[in-house]
């Protein structure tokens, strides 16, 4: 990593535009395979979710899955793509272990959806985010090898095959060469990676999570001298598993190629592999020869040809665009653009709605989630949705407040024993006995005890010191753990001593 040199960011960005690319894989959620009937539940035992269809032994003949044409077809309109009226499946011919059949089957020059955009915000700017294809193909297996220190091929002892994701249907969505985004590139490339997140979330075709890889993305940029319009050439940053590290990778490849262009050197084209730890790309794969695939058209599955009318019907059913969401959301929670920005960039939108629907008042729930849970996430170093709490339970806790039984520090103490797995609010409550004392009576005892133990500050209140009642609060609520309210505490008091 030392010896990879790197130009200024800003420097970089005076001398140089990037053009970036993105193709993004959607693992979609459907109950069985693409073209064959095996389940898809991640984590089963390997090998346990197989046939011959999808371990591409001789003879075996697949079948298109239904649910994940219209998954396709959903996320397309989402997209705002064109849909084919008519599009067949392709042969990528290609041999890999985790690829029994030595092809897999995808879409070639017939994808099911085209010519689609988006409109991303960056910083209150919106950029178009225009893209090419959406096409539909299957999942490969997956290689683990074993021994070594580093999880990956070289150094290992052998490797060992899982079949469960091969012929898993994934959706691969490619944008065309996105110009003009100068500076906020990276970002944009972020804000377009969540956006296919919220779209695809939103439509329920699938769990979107990026650390279980069913959603990937490949980073491409290339950079062109200012003001030039002929294209760089670009290197292609892989499987970028988190959308920070998008936006990261992104930057750092800016910096690398700017460094070797001013130097005068030559972008080798290749695909680059990311490293979350130290935060750089290494080289991967050359690309200098473009690979030949040898595509021809798979002629054991017919002709996909949607109706008409079956795609108007998808149409109405697709969800608002997450742009057209969050205005919705800002109007209804009654938020400035910059409070809503805030919320955007914690990521934190869909956790205030869900925790709003769930029965908060959106200003709790909006408090929750940008303070303590944020905190909590940042201690941890995890996104907010990857806390162990949910929109649910913040409600649950907020509920709490809001019928008196606990107070604000209590239910973040609350909250922070639910994020450490100890179970619902409710539960946690009960087992630190941490409910506010609502019992009068015994709130009663405790104001006179307090009032017995200390009869000078009690008279000087009662001769009309009443700044000095703060004592004798702080007594009681050291006298009851924190847990009184204190301004029941102070009304008591109050009567007491009159
Ligand atoms: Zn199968």
């Amino acid at each position: 990593m030392n010896q990879i040199s790197l130009m200024d960011y800003d420097e970089a960005l005076e001398r140089f535009d990037p053009v970036i690319g993105l193709e993004v894989h959607v693992e979609l959620n459907t109950a069985s395979k693409m073209f064959c009937a095996c389940a898809t539940t991640f984590g089963a035992q390997a090998n346990t979710q197989t046939c011959p269809v999808c371990l591409g032994l001789p003879g075996s003949l697949p079948v298109v899955n239904g649910q994940a044409i219209e998954a396709a077809i959903r996320i397309g309109l989402s997209l705002n793509c064109q849909i084919a009226s008519r599009c067949c499946f392709a042969r990528k011919n290609y041999f890999y272990p985790d690829m029994t059949k030595n092809f897999q089957t995808s879409q070639h020059d017939q994808p099911i959806c085209f010519d689609g955009s988006v409109e991303v915000e960056v910083d209150g700017q919106v950029f178009t985010v225009p893209i090419e294809r959406a096409h539909m193909e299957e999942d490969a297996g997956k290689s683990l090898h074993i021994g070594g220190t580093t999880g990956r091929i070289q150094g290992a002892d052998y490797s060992l095959e899982d079949y469960n994701r091969a012929g898993v249907p994934l959706i691969e969505i490619v944008t065309r060469p996105v110009m003009g985004t100068g500076a906020a590139a990276p970002a944009v490339a972020r804000a377009y990676v969540t956006y296919i997140r919220d779209v695809v979330r939103a439509l329920g075709v699938s769990d979107v999570r990026m650390e279980q890889g069913s959603l990937r993305c490949d980073a491409n940029v290339s950079l062109s001298p200012k003001g030039s319009t002929v294209l760089g050439t670009r290197t292609e940053t892989k499987n970028v598993n988190s959308l920070r590290s998008i936006e990261r990778a992104l930057r750092f490849e800016i910096c690398r190629q700017a460094a070797i262009l001013d130097g005068g050197g030559r972008i080798k084209q290749e695909t680059r592999h990311w490293h979350e730890e130290g935060e750089y790309t290494s080289p991967g794969r050359s690309k200098e020869q473009a690979e030949d695939y040898r595509y021809f058209p798979e002629p054991d599955l017919v002709t996909v040809a949607p109706s008409p009318t079956w795609v108007e019907q998808l149409r109405v059913s697709v969800p608002p665009s997450p742009t057209a969401r969050r205005r919705t959301l800002r109007q209804a929670w009654g938020l400035s653009e910059a409070a809503m920005n805030d919320l955007i960039a914690l990521d934190a939108v869909e956790l205030v709605a869900a925790t709003v629907e769930a029965g908060a008042d959106p200003a709790a729930a909006r408090k929750w989630w940008t303070g303590e849970l944020a905190r909590l996430a940042n201690l941890a170093g995890l996104p907010l949705d990857h806390l162990a709490i949910t929109a649910d339970q913040v409600a649950q806790v907020q509920a709490l407040i809001d019928q008196g039984q606990l107070s604000d520090k209590l239910a973040r103490a609350v909250i922070g024993a639910v994020v450490a797995g100890e179970g619902e609010p409710e539960e946690v409550v009960a087992a630190h006995g941490w409910a506010l004392v609502s019992d009068q009576g015994a709130l009663q005892q405790a104001v006179d005890q307090v009032i017995a133990a200390d009869p000078d500050t009690a008279e000087a209140i009662r001769a009309g010191r009443t700044q000095a009642i703060g004592a004798l609060i702080g007594a009681v609520m050291r006298l009851t753990k924190g847990q009184a309210d204190a301004a029941t505490v102070r009304q008591l008091l109050i009567e007491r001593l009159a």
